[in-house]
């Protein structure tokens, strides 16, 4: 299998849509980022991995960073976690607060932003350190100590916070979180601030086509939890798109608003694409493309 060949087919195929995307604005510190940046890597099951642009450049993971903070909360603290939190698409956008009202502050999933403080907050509750954990496993599963923080997007993400800000403390009124919402929302704006390369996410991201066993051969994660993690992916990993997303790309995935997109394939190995340009849903356009093109290509997606 010619995996570079297949990573500069997908590159080439999704450059079609070159200039359709924008660079996310909301978080001053993210809009500088040059929309048509473009690094895609491949890790097989096996720890081999291939790559096509800025593959090895680090980008800010953003919402990747939840599937990583689900994966060890749930490995920490079992199936309780859903009890906090559901598994349902929302259909309203990743930040929005209107669902929060009538559902007595049960988010209804843990990749919208509201699902996602709940998964902080369990976290911190179970390790005291929820950024840690993350930045920790990211660094121990793709072998890179330098995977780390960007403080000054944390910092960016922090003041111009509002939205994250009225979730947590919404929340909190519903007796949701356990810890300070300034706790929780500081691990929060940590761990969305890792900033990672395809490189290490794809590699991090083996433990779930290795239906949940890590780098060193021990398991982090029951077979069927990495199943229900990449079920989630599948049904909720790509914003208000995820139907979409699965129409055209057919695998689990989770996107950010850095332009990162970690999708899995269960059994052969997982892809980070990275391309600062979104579309209206939040997801990178050259990103999904270049994954349409690949599972398009090779038939794998997950159907
Ligand atoms: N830190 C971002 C926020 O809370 C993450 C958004 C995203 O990537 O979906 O708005």
């Amino acid at each position: 299998m010619d995996y570079g060949q297949l990573l500069r087919d997908a590159r080439a195929a999704a450059f079609v849509q070159q200039g359709r995307g924008r660079s996310a604005d909301y978080i001053p510190a993210l809009a500088e980022a040059d929309p048509s940046a473009f690094g895609m890597a491949l890790a097989t099951v096996e720890g081999v991995v291939h790559g096509v642009g800025q593959w090895e450049k680090p980008f800010s993971v953003q919402s990747v960073a939840k599937v990583f903070a689900l994966a060890l909360a749930l490995a920490e603290g079992g199936d309780r976690l859903w009890r906090g939190v559901g598994r349902e698409p929302s259909g309203n956008p990743f930040n929005s607060l209107v669902q929060l009202e009538s559902e007595q502050g049960i988010p209804r999933n843990p990749f919208i932003n509201a699902g996602a403080l709940v998964v902080t907050d369990r976290l911190l509750e179970l390790t005291g350190d929820a950024a840690g954990a993350v930045r920790n496993f990211l660094r121990s599963e793709s072998g890179n100590p330098a995977v780390g923080t960007d403080d000054s997007v944390a910092e960016s993400e922090a003041r111009h916070g509002h939205r994250n800000a009225a979730l947590a403390h919404f929340m909190a009124s519903f007796g949701s979180l356990r810890n300070p919402v300034d706790s929780v929302l500081a691990h929060y704006y940590a761990h969305c601030a890792i900033a990672a390369s395809c490189k290490d996410l794809a590699l991090a991201g083996l433990f779930l086509a290795r239906h949940g066993i890590r780098v060193d051969g021990s398991r982090l994660l029951s077979r069927s939890e990495a199943k229900r993690v990449n079920a989630v992916m599948l049904t909720c990993g790509t914003y208000d798109a995820a139907g979409d997303f699965a129409f055209r790309v057919g695998l689990p995935g989770k996107s950010g608003v850095g332009g990162g997109v970690l999708a899995v394939l269960p059994g052969r190995g997982a892809v980070c694409v990275w391309s600062p340009g979104l579309d209206a849903a939040g997801n990178s356009v050259l990103g999904v493309a270049a994954l349409d093109a690949l599972t398009t290509a090779t038939g794998w997606s997950v159907f």
